[in-house]
């Protein structure tokens, strides 16, 4: 059988990222952007074969995107498409692992809607728009939470009373999960053990951040929560801030729900600390040049992941290795060496040479001997959603 091609969509509210992914090659063969959506400067981007190329939507919604998209991605799969995967951030309880699309899954996805009020219609967008323009082909839904649908019950349940969790799904989802399956599976072959008898704390440092604690293949706990703001300093995200502070800005200021929520989502993190940027490059070169925010910042994001990491190790029976993913986790020697310094305990020690050396997608070892293992492992969540696909297209 020759190697089957499968397009992965992972549609935002005004954007749709994509990627076409064949099972037997490393790079994807196309891969793009479309942005601005239902917007007069709705564009879409792609790469192909080493050239880059735009054309202007017109104001194009998500459907108008995939339209344009279609003869793009059947021309560089060689008119051999096998399947679409959709990048879908919530499952809720439902869903511990990917899915076929059809009407009942569909209907149990909306039904997820609540929980994620920003994400899940937008996948939805792009999962209702991929339906119609491409009907004869098997579509699959791969959940950011899934992965984590393992935690024990001591590590998902909030304190507060059950009827919140049992009537209204309060409880702690985590996210990322993707990533931190997809690295963890990777650390594991890199360092020739086996995924189902391995231990493995994984930091994602993107825009979004989060740590997660792997054993024997399955997420045991996890830093985000019943949504992405709970946990690590993020780009513009607060992570985890006393619950109290709601109340107390609404009492003390007056604020909304809705002030206290952008605040905490959009003007916050690196981006609130620093007063400069929500960007860790910015950062890093303000911060060489002496600017007092970055470097807060910086020490705040690097301590507070540190914290995480040793809160993450309460679920390891032991440590095989550490993973730093994500764009900063994948590209920044000095976050990934002052996390270290924060976590003396773990006699965690560097080698470097080889921290330094990686970056921009080089993966690797960075520890010194005698040290427990310290990996940097490229995510690759195109990937990772593209085999799930694969694989409920053999079962
Ligand atoms: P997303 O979560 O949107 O996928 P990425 O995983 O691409 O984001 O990560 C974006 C973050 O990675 C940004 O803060 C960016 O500054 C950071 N980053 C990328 N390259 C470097 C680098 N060389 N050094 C430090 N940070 C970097």
């Amino acid at each position: 059988m020759p190697a089957r091609n499968i397009l992965v969509i992972n549609c935002g509210s005004s954007s749709i990222k994509f990627a076409l992914v064949n099972e037997a090659q490393p790079d994807f063969i196309l891969s793009g952007l479309a942005e601005r959506l239902a917007s007069p400067e709705a564009v879409l981007h792609w790469q192909h074969a080493g050239n880059k190329d735009s054309l202007l939507l017109q104001g194009g919604d998500h459907r108008a995107a995939l339209a344009q998209l279609l003869p793009l991605v059947q021309s560089a799969a060689g008119g051999q498409l096998h399947g679409i995967g959709h990048r879908v951030v919530h499952g809720g309880e439902q869903f511990t692992s990917a899915c076929l699309i059809d009407p009942l899954s569909l209907l149990a996805i909306r039904a997820t809607a609540p929980l994620a009020p920003l994400h899940n219609p937008a996948n939805l967008l792009g999962i209702e728009a991929a339906l119609k323009l491409f009907p004869e082909l098997p579509q699959v839904a791969v959940f950011d939470t899934a992965f984590h649908q393992s935690l024990p019950e001591h590590a998902f349940r909030y304190a507060v009373p059950e009827a919140l969790y049992r009537e209204h799904g309060v409880r702690r989802y985590g996210f990322h999960g993707t990533s931190h399956r997809f690295v963890s599976q990777r650390a594991a072959e890199m360092s020739g053990l086996a995924f189902a008898d391995s231990s493995w704390l994984s930091a994602h440092l993107g825009n979004g951040c989060s740590t997660c604690a792997i054993v024997n293949g399955q997420s045991r706990d996890t830093s985000m929560g019943l949504t992405p703001l709970e946990g690590l300093v993020m780009g513009t995200r607060s992570g985890d801030v006393d619950p109290n502070l709601h109340g107390h800005l609404a009492r003390t200021l007056g604020w909304s729900l809705e002030r206290i929520d952008s605040l905490l989502n959009k003007e916050s993190g690196l981006l609130g600390l620093s007063g400069l940027s929500n960007d860790m490059r910015s950062l890093e070169q303000a911060r060489a040049q002496g600017h007092v925010g970055a470097t807060l910042a910086i020490e705040v994001f690097c301590y507070r992941l540190a914290k995480s990491l040793a809160a993450m190790s309460c679920a390891l029976p032991r440590l095989d290795g550490l993973i730093f993913t994500g764009g900063i986790g994948e590209n920044s020697p000095l976050i990934r060496s002052k996390t270290l310094a924060y976590l003396k305990l773990f006699n965690l020690a560097l080698d470097e040479t080889a921290n330094a050396a990686c970056t921009r997608g080089a993966a690797g070892p960075i520890h010194a001997p005698g040290s427990p293992r310290v990996l940097v492992v490229p995510t690759n969540e195109e990937r990772q959603i593209a085999l799930d696909t694969l694989a409920l297209l053999d079962a």
